[in-house]
């Protein structure tokens, strides 16, 4: 079995997977902050933490995922800048801020769950821990902080080796971050900020500091060491995350144990530090500003199927950047139709799908259900998945057992089968059907279209070819496509 390898970027490189408590592996991700629908690209960040969890898992160790619920205390701004993202959302809508979260929540949950993203150990909502959070500010702060009107704050030279996950302490880093009135170091940060005077908030706690709610670096630590204890095994979050929120998360952890500087990867609360890359578009329609962004359901309603979207996220390593086009979300459907027929045709074969054993399959469960001829295809997907998590070379081993002829039918769709449960595609719970695109616009009932097509077969067996081209004419003029001869069997599409 080989080596679990991941890239930290604490210290920018490759290292070997050994977990804090053995046999176990602990993992935090930076959860959504639900003001808005995420975009896609938020999710593509959930899709990483998925896999790694899922090759965790193949790997034996038993997984505990926490992912939080940001509810509470995000600007903006990263940086101290902006309004509260919560609260100026719920002034938009003219609601409370707890519907504003109930609903965004449940949306993000939507997508988790249309995206075959596990369930982690620990959903963890940030306002359920405001008096964790004061109790570990109260710790903090005689060392570390320091009080200004707007706030208390934390001294960023009060810890060794501020910034060095960010690498990017410069003049100019310093430079984006706008200043607050009175801040020691450019890049000090709010753990509690205050009402102003006169103002009355919807989400307010009291504290040693005057009434306000917390800085939102503060609920990232809390929550990652209630739960999990430092240090743990991995944090994850975006690429962005890498700049401020985690820097910073990392000079809180580090205060609270009382921890020296960050060659012992160790001191800043977990041993791991990962990030996705970002997805991007070109037109802009990635930002929730603007009106039709990107999200998971503009992507079903436009009748494409949620998993084509996690199998375009696996074609991509998680580090580098991945453009999203439309073009890109048709092939990665096609390829998806072409892995399902193949399933297909191997469930014909065996009286049942292959059990999932509990807690999902291991690599030794997985080479005992492949047998002989394909163990070396399980070898090389081991080898792929531990570099790293190499989902693009993954996903090629996986055709190539697809592709495979001469080989027992429960060996090869038990080969699939702990495949795709590292993959999170659910092969066998799709089917051809499932994959065709249908735009919701469209208002032809499929079985419609299947009886035009019947006539159409009909007509073209009487070698009546006028009434076969006046029946293609009508469908094309509803918008469905009849493809004659088509290589993946489907005989129209919207
Ligand atoms: P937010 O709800 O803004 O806190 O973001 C949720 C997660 O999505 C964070 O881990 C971000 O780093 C990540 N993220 C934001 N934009 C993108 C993007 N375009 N591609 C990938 N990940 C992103
Ligand atoms: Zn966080």
């Amino acid at each position: 079995m080989t080596d679990l390898k991941l890239f930290n970027s604490l210290t920018r490189r490759i290292e070997h997977f050994e977990p804090v408590h053995p046999g176990e592996a602990r993992v935090y991700t930076c959860g959504p902050t639900v003001y808005n629908y995420p975009h896609i690209g938020n999710m593509r960040a959930y899709v990483f933490a998925d896999v790694l969890g899922r090759v965790l898992t193949w790997k034996g160790f038993k997984l505990t995922h926490v992912i939080n619920i940001t509810d509470v205390g995000h600007l903006t701004d990263d940086a101290d800048a902006g309004e509260d993202k919560m609260e100026k959302m719920a002034a938009e809508r003219a609601q409370s801020i707890w519907d504003v979260a109930r609903h965004y929540t449940e949306a993000y949950w939507a997508d988790v769950k249309a995206l075959n993203i596990r369930q982690p150990a620990h959903w963890s909502v940030a306002t359920d821990y405001i008096e964790d959070m004061l109790d570990f500010a109260k710790s903090i702060a005689p060392q570390h902080c320091y009080e200004l009107e707007s706030g208390l704050y934390f001294d960023v030279s009060t810890v060794e080796d501020y910034g060095r996950l960010a690498r990017a302490v410069t003049e100019e880093g310093e430079g984006r971050i706008e200043s607050v009135e009175g801040k020691r170091n450019a890049a000090d940060f709010a753990i509690w900020r205050k009402t102003p005077a006169g103002e009355k908030r919807q989400m307010e706690w009291d504290s040693p500091w005057g009434r306000g709610a917390p800085g939102w670096h503060l609920e990232c630590s809390v929550m990652g060491e209630k739960l999990l204890g430092f240090p743990f095994d991995i944090h994850t979050g975006g690429i962005d995350h890498r700049e401020i929120h985690h820097p910073n998360e990392i000079a809180q952890n580090q205060a609270f144990c009382g921890c020296g500087g960050l060659s012992e990867a160790t001191n800043s609360g977990a041993r791991f530090w990962m990030h996705n890359n970002f997805l991007v578009e070109r037109s802009g329609k990635m930002s929730k500003s603007s009106g039709e962004f990107l999200r998971l359901q503009l992507l079903i309603d436009k009748g494409y199927h949620p998993l084509a979207y996690r199998l375009m996220c696996l074609q991509a390593h998680y580090r580098s950047e991945l453009e999203f086009s439309w073009e890109g979300l048709q092939a990665a459907t096609t390829r998806l139709k072409r892995m399902v027929m193949a399933v297909e045709a191997v469930r014909a074969k065996i009286e049942h799908v292959p059990a999932t054993p509990r807690g999902g399959w291991t690599q030794p469960e997985a080479r005992a259900a492949a047998g002989g001829t394909l163990l070396h295809l399980i070898g090389k997907f081991d080898d792929a998945i531990a570099d790293d998590l190499a989902t693009p070379e993954a996903l090629t081993l996986l055709d190539e057992v697809l592709g495979v002829k001469k080989v027992d039918a429960d060996n090869k769709a038990g080969a699939i089968a702990a495949m795709d449960s590292v993959l999170g595609l659910g092969l066998f719970d799709l089917t051809r059907a499932d994959l065709r695109i249908r735009p919701k616009a469209a208002t032809i009932t499929e079985e419609a279209i299947e009886a035009v097509i019947a006539r159409r077969k009909e007509a073209r067996a009487a070698k009546d070819f006028a009434t076969s081209d006046a029946l293609r004419d009508e469908l094309a003029a509803q918008g469905v496509e009849v493809m004659d001869g088509d290589p993946l069997g489907w005989e129209w599409k919207l």
